[in-house]
C-alpha cells in the first residue's frame, strides 16, 4: 500500500501543526503508524493524498449522517455562501434549524446554536449553575463532554472524585466541584446523590455513551438519573453530541423515553460544518443572556453556512433512513462475531443502530472499568489490516464506528471480507498478550 503523500504532508505537519494535527486522536498515537491525509469523500467513501480508497466508519467522528459531499448538503451550503457566510446578525436559516431542532427533540423547547459540542456542554453546565445557585457537577467515568477546563478531570480513579485534574493546564479550583462517578452504577450514583444532591447543579451522562467505544446506558440507569435529578431539584443533561439524530430522530431520549432537562447537540446537526447546541426546557434556557443572567455568545454562532447544511440535513431524516442504517449495524456485528468466533478470538460488540464497536474480551461491556479490561493492545494490528483492505476505521479502541445512509450493500460485502482478514491477522496474536 502506498502511502507516500501522506507520510511527506504529516512530516510538513510536523514542523507546523503540534503533532502534526489539529485534534489529538488523529496522529495515530494508539495504533501505531503516521496518520492518513484525506483529500476527497463521496458518499460512503473517502481517498487519502495518494488516492487509496476506503468505506469510511468514522464519518468524521459520527458528524457525516447523510454521506459525504452529499448534494443536498453541498447545494444548500453551497446557496448559503452565495448570499455570505456569516453577518453576526440573526438568519432565517439559523430560526429554522431551531425550529426542525425543537419539532424533532421531545425535550428541546428552546434551542441556543454554537459552535462545536465543547462549547454546548460548556455552556450547558454554566446554565445548569446559574439556573440552579449551585456549584457541583456530576458526570461519568469514560463520557467525553468535550475539553473545557471542568470536565477534565480525571476519569476512573479515587483520585478523580477529588477533583484532581488529568490535563496539565486545569487548575485544580476548575474542577473541584467535578465528581466522577461509575457509568452504568446505580447504587453509586444512587448513594452519592442522597449524600449531596442537593448541591449539585446538573448530572450529565452521554445516555449512549460513545467515547469509549460505544456502551449504551442501561435503561435502569438512566431512570435512576432522571429521578434523582428531579427530587433534588437539579439538572439532568443529556450529551447527545454523537446520539442526537445519529440513534433516532429524537436522539437517544426518544429511544429510551426518558426525558432530560437540557440537552447537548453537535456533529450531525451542522453536516459536517462546525455546530453545537444546548436545548432544552424554555424555564432553563431562559436564563442565558440576553434573557437572562447566564452570559453565553458567539461571533459565528448560528452560522447560516453551517445551519444550512445541518438544515439540509435534518430535513432528509424518514423513518426509513434509521431502519436502513440499523440493518446494515446489524449485519456488521454479525461479520464481526462471526469472523472472530471462527478465528477463536473473544470479542463482544455493542451497538446502537448505525453506531457501534468491538471490545476484545467474552464479557459484557458496560463501564469504563470493563472497556479497560478488554485487550485494547489487539487494536492497532486489526485496525491497520481493515486500513489495508480498504476500510478506513476510528483509529483508537475507545471510538465508535457509524454508518451513513450512504453505505450500500457492495460496502458490507467488502466490510465482511476485510473483517474476515483482519480477524485471521489476529489468530495467533492474542496468545502473545
Ligand atoms: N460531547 C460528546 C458526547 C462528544 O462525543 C464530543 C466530541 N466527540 C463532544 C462533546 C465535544 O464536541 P466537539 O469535539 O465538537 O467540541
Amino acid at each position: 500500500m502506498n502511502t507516500k503523500e501522506s507520510q511527506e504532508l504529516y512530516k510538513r505537519a510536523l514542523k507546523v501543526m503540534v503533532g502534526g494535527v489539529n485534534s489529538p486522536v488523529r496522529a495515530f498515537k494508539s495504533v501505531g503508524g503516521t496518520p492518513l491525509f484525506i483529500k476527497r469523500g463521496m458518499g460512503s467513501k473517502i481517498w487519502d493524498a495518494d488516492d487509496n480508497e476506503y468505506t469510511d466508519y468514522t464519518c468524521s467522528w459520527g458528524a457525516i449522517l447523510l454521506g459525504h459531499a452529499h448534494p443536498d448538503v453541498v447545494k444548500a451550503s453551497y446557496e448559503a455562501m452565495l448570499n455570505g457566510s456569516s453577518f453576526g446578525a440573526p438568519t432565517k436559516t439559523e430560526l429554522q434549524l431551531a425550529e426542525a431542532i425543537s419539532e424533532s427533540v421531545t425535550s428541546a423547547e428552546m434551542v441556543r446554536l454554537v459552535n462545536s459540542g465543547t462549547e454546548a456542554t460548556m455552556t450547558a453546565i454554566r446554565l445548569a449553575r446559574g439556573f440552579t445557585g449551585r456549584k457541583g457537577i456530576v458526570k461519568f467515568e469514560g463520557n467525553y463532554h468535550g475539553h473545557s477546563d471542568s470536565f477534565l478531570s480525571k476519569a476512573g480513579s479515587g483520585l478523580a472524585t477529588l477533583g484532581i485534574p488529568s490535563s496539565a493546564g486545569v487548575p485544580e479550583g476548575c474542577v473541584s466541584d467535578t465528581v466522577t462517578l461509575k457509568y452504568n452504577d446505580v447504587d453509586e450514583f444512587e448513594s452519592f446523590m442522597d449524600q449531596r444532591g442537593k448541591q449539585v447543579a446538573a448530572v450529565i451522562v452521554e445516555p449512549v455513551a460513545g467515547n469509549m467505544g460505544v456502551v449504551p446506558g442501561d435503561k435502569g440507569f438512566l431512570l435512576s438519573l432522571r429521578k434523582k435529578c428531579s427530587e433534588n431539584s437539579c439538572i439532568l443533561i443529556f450529551d447527545e453530541v454523537i446520539s442526537g439524530f445519529r440513534v433516532s430522530k429524537n436522539g437517544a431520549q426518544g429511544l429510551y423515553g426518558i426525558y432530560p432537562d437540557l440537552t447537548t447537540f453537535g456533529k450531525v446537526i451542522g453536516g459536517g460544518f462546525p455546530i453545537g447546541a444546548i436545548a432544552g426546557k424554555a424555564e432553563i434556557m431562559k436564563h442565558l443572556a440576553p434573557e437572562g443572567p447566564v452570559y453565553q455568545a458567539g461571533t459565528l454562532a448560528g452560522n447560516p453556512v453551517a445551519a444550512a447544511a445541518g438544515l439540509a440535513v435534518l430535513s432528509r431524516l424518514e423513518d426509513g433512513l434509521y431502519d436502513k442504517m440499523d440493518e446494515y449495524g446489524k449485519s456488521a456485528e454479525s461479520y464481526i462475531k462471526s469472523a472472530a468466533r471462527e478465528n477463536g478470538i473473544s470479542v463482544t460488540v455493542n451497538r446502537v443502530g448505525s453506531m457501534f464497536s468491538t471490545f476484545f474480551t467474552a464479557q459484557p461491556v458496560k463501564s469504563f472499568g470493563d472497556v479497560l479490561n478488554s485487550k485494547k493492545d489487539l487494536y492497532g494490528k486489526f485496525f491497520w489490516s481493515l486500513i489495508q483492505n480498504g476500510i478506513y476505521a476510528p483509529p483508537s479502541p475507545y471510538e465508535s464506528y457509524f454508518f451513513t445512509a450512504s453505505h450500500d450493500e457492495t460496502d458490507l460485502e467488502r466490510l465482511k471480507c476485510a473483517l474476515e482478514i483482519s480477524f485471521e491477522a489476529l489468530k495467533n496474536e492474542q496468545h502473545i498478550h
